[in-house]
């Protein structure tokens, strides 16, 4: 049973988003690192996790911010560039590896800048991040009219009501199709996992606990377990191939003295060369497979 201290409590609160790119895979997350949430289907704002003192919350990403500052709920899980904006004081342990993206300006394709320097003064910038935006142009001395608005900046050079925009940026394609070219990267984004602060300290093991588990599933995301049947006489070969921290486990097989089974964690991009590698060394039996979580 968890008991924080000097907060008097024994359910933590969790928080995250309920829609938009990061919700999906937060759910995933919990679920990989074996959260289960009570009732599933039903779920709309508030769920208790099966077997564990923990509690979800289900909330808009910019909401969680406030939220987790406010003491509301303990820990939440939100985009960096939320935070950012926010100002709010809370404390942001982990970055989870998802959901990256960059808060760029970007300006109509026919206007003929190649720098944020040479952007004339008096520009109305349409953006979400008025505080981000505010602090980037007064850091170049740009005088800028900013139009705040709650989404779709793409679309304000259209409308005629804005001359550029700041706007997170993944892939590029909804900057292309609205005939708009990225200028400055402001700053890079990805999903974090934020506390607040008086829980981070009070709930110190509880927190930690459910950060860790969600952690070491995204460490594993990228990597991959590889095993194989090597030739006893290839093993210097192999173990300098996959030098790691620990170096691969190396095993007997029963009745083959020649032969031994190698394990190794590799990196997912590593792979492909990896089993080229054992194959030219005379590897066998060359088995993959994903890894769930891993702790350290
Ligand atoms: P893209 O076309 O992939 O560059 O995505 C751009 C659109 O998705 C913009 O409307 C952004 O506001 C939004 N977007 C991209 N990445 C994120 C993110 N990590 N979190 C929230 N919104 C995002």
């Amino acid at each position: 049973m968890g008991y924080c201290q000097g907060l008097n409590k024994m359910t933590l609160r969790l928080a995250i988003p309920n829609k938009g790119r990061l919700s999906e895979r937060s759910v995933e997350i919990l679920k990989q690192a074996g959260l289960e949430i009570e009732n599933e289907d039903e779920r709309r704002l508030f769920a208790n996790v099966k077997r564990q003192d923990l509690a979800v919350m289900f909330l808009r990403a910019q909401d969680i911010v406030r939220f987790v500052h406010k003491g509301a709920v303990d820990v939440g899980i939100t985009g960096l560039d939320l935070v950012m904006e926010s100002g709010l004081d809370v404390v942001i342990p982990y970055k989870l590896n998802f959901g990256r993206c960059r808060l760029s300006v970007a300006v109509p394709e026919d206007m003929g800048v190649q720098r944020p320097e040479d952007l004339p003064d008096d520009l109305v910038v349409a953006t979400s991040f008025p505080n981000l935006t505010r602090k980037y142009f007064q850091g170049l001395g740009k005088r800028v009219e900013i139009a705040s608005i709650a989404g779709a900046a793409e679309i304000a050079p259209h409308l005629g009501v804005a001359d550029i925009i700041v706007d997170l940026v993944s892939s590029g394609s909804t900057l292309k199709m609205n005939h708009l070219r990225e200028l400055a990267v402001i700053t890079e984004s990805q999903a974090v996992v934020i506390a607040n602060r008086k829980a981070y300290e009070g709930c110190e093991q509880q927190v930690q606990e459910i950060i860790s588990a969600m952690l070491s599933v995204t460490e594993a995301e990228n990597k991959k377990y590889l095993m194989a049947d090597v030739p006893r006489a290839s093993l210097d070969e192999v173990r300098q191939t996959f030098p790691g921290i620990a170096g691969p486990t190396i095993m007997n097989i029963i009745g083959r003295e020649d032969v031994v089974a190698v394990h190794v964690v590799i990196e997912k991009s590593e792979a492909y060369d990896a089993i080229n590698r054992l194959k030219r060394l005379g590897a066998t039996g060359i088995l993959l497979t994903p890894i769930d979580r891993m702790v350290p």
